[in-house]
């Protein structure tokens, strides 16, 4: 494998093997010392719940099982392991010391049915996070309660229908460009909004004639990405917002790009209605397999009367405590309260970094996605020129001439021992290959990741067959990636 960037060794161990077939009779990972009390009767004590057969448990030594996870540790790849430049998901380094912040035993052992006059200080916590959030954005009132992104885009449609319910309108459509992420057009269904295409302007932004001819009195909202999913800030959004509170609309942002935007300017100050932020990405709370999530729902006033119950309110006698008396509420979207830890780790990273310090790393995540432009542009095709800013999308289109897809090139990206990049998104760039590399990242790892992307690109000319069959460092090689997903096989078992 010539041109090896970084050894991709870490992924592979030759001293594998299962643990199913390290087992051999009577040994054990334990010694436990002579019983010292009377014996207990375990049928007694279990009842039905007494398991005799252990179903062929292996039998191995503490060493052989200690090696066994921690070498399956390392079969994962991780953003503590290196760049993770997956766009559009805002993988950036998540601070140690949000970490020791939120395991501080006050925090980590609160309980939801505490009363609230011990909880003032988890309270606290969730006061002073959406009033920094309120200052971020610019919004007037939030609710920290949904558990994901895709979450709060169902919680603030159904603020939107609330509030045109509650206006005795009952608007039929939502807007949404066609480079929106899967899950705006999925939410504004499942809300019973029929979803209304969007095309984009040759530049790759809403295209302002197309949203003024089909804005009309039956549309309840647009449901825009700023930036959108090309990296790209929408440049006419003033326009975009008065076109639609012209006919009544409300303007729904998906705030999940906000890493691009935090410290320099404010949605509730270019027309945004209501929005999500994804605390797992911009704010550096944990993500990936499937949660803890959480995203967090910012409002403009006209829509606090909706906001999902119960609500914190500052008490008269200047404590904290929730209000449940809320008739015009849609109700809970969450158990409790939200993710508690979550929001813990964001405002840790807040208060450590200060608004200085988030200004610079809105500057210091566009200026990497930049620096990676400017290094592959003319190696890959750029399908878009206006300015990127956080992340920024290359296509295949080059390299396809040589049949090597993004798909390929993003499965060779792994054997130089980095995540690979998104793929195949946004739709309206065929070939796709999104690339965010987070302010995370030094100029150091970003030139490893250049060189990696260069020499992959040397290497479909040279030998194509070598990246379309890739990865080949990895301890398995191509997956079906929809049968694994489909059918995913989750259990060993003994080949017969
Ligand atoms: C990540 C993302 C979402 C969804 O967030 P989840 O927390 O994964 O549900 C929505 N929109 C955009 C633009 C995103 O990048």
């Amino acid at each position: 494998m010539k041109h090896m960037t970084r050894k991709a060794t870490r992924h592979v161990n030759q001293n594998e093997g299962l643990i199913f077939e390290k087992s051999s009779p009577g040994k054990a990972a334990w010694k436990l010392a002579p019983l010292d009390v009377p014996e207990v009767d375990t049928k007694e004590l279990l009842g039905s719940a007494e398991r005799k057969d252990l179903g062929n448990m292996p039998e191995v030594s503490e060493i052989e099982i200690i090696r066994h996870f921690t070498r399956l540790s390392t079969w994962n790849y991780a953003i503590d392991l290196g760049m993770y430049p997956l766009g559009s998901c805002t993988m950036k380094y998540n601070p140690r010391v949000n970490e020791a912040v939120s395991r501080l035993d006050g925090i980590a052992n609160a309980h939801p049915y505490q009363p609230e006059k011990t909880s003032q200080g988890a309270l606290r916590i969730i006061k002073t996070l959406s009033d920094c959030l309120l200052e971020i954005t610019g919004m007037d009132a939030i609710t920290l309660q949904p558990a994901a992104g895709a979450h709060g885009e169902l919680t603030g449609l159904l603020l939107v229908r609330a509030y045109h319910d509650a206006q005795g309108s009952s608007r039929k459509k939502v807007l949404i460009p066609d480079s929106a992420h899967g899950t705006n057009p999925a939410t504004a269904a499942m809300v019973g909004y029929a979803v209304e295409n969007l095309k984009s302007s040759a530049q790759g932004m809403v295209d302002i004639g197309a949203l003024e001819a089909q804005m009309n009195e039956d549309v309840a909202a647009l449901m825009l990405t700023n930036p959108n999913t090309l990296g790209v800030f929408e440049q006419d959004i003033h326009k975009i917002a008065e076109l639609l509170h012209a006919k009544g609309g409300l303007l729904y942002m998906d705030g999940a790009n906000m890493n691009a935007l935090v410290g320099k300017v404010r949605p509730g100050d270019f027309g945004v209605d209501v929005m999500h932020l994804n605390l797992h990405k911009t704010f550096s709370t944990p993500h990936g397999g499937g949660g803890p999530g959480s995203g967090p729902v910012a409002i403009k006033k006209q829509l606090e009367p909706f906001l999902p119950k119960p609500v914190l309110i500052s008490k008269p006698d200047g404590t904290l405590g929730f209000d449940y008396e809320r008739p015009q509420s849609i109700g809970r979207v969450r158990s409790f309260y939200g993710n508690f830890g979550m929001f813990v780790r964001a405002l840790a990273y807040i208060l450590a970094n200060g608004p200085d310090g988030l200004r610079q790393t809105t500057e210091d995540a566009v200026l990497n996605a930049n620096y990676i432009r400017k290094g592959l542009e003319g190696t890959y095709d750029l399908p878009y020129s206006i300015p990127s800013m956080h992340e920024v999308v290359f296509s295949d289109k080059i390299q396809a001439r040589k049949g090597a897809r993004t798909m390929d090139l993003a499965k060779r990206v792994i054997d130089y021992g980095f995540h690979p990049y998104t793929t195949a998104f946004p739709l309206i760039v065929p070939g796709a290959m999104m690339i965010e590399p987070t302010e995370s990242e030094s100029k150091e790892e970003l030139d490893l990741f250049l060189e990696a992307m260069r020499s992959i690109a040397q290497e479909v000319e040279e030998d194509a067959e070598l990246v379309k069959t890739a990865p080949h460092s990895t301890r398995v090689s191509r997956l079906d990636e929809t049968a694994a997903a489909r059918k995913p096989v989750l259990r060993w078992k003994p080949t017969p």
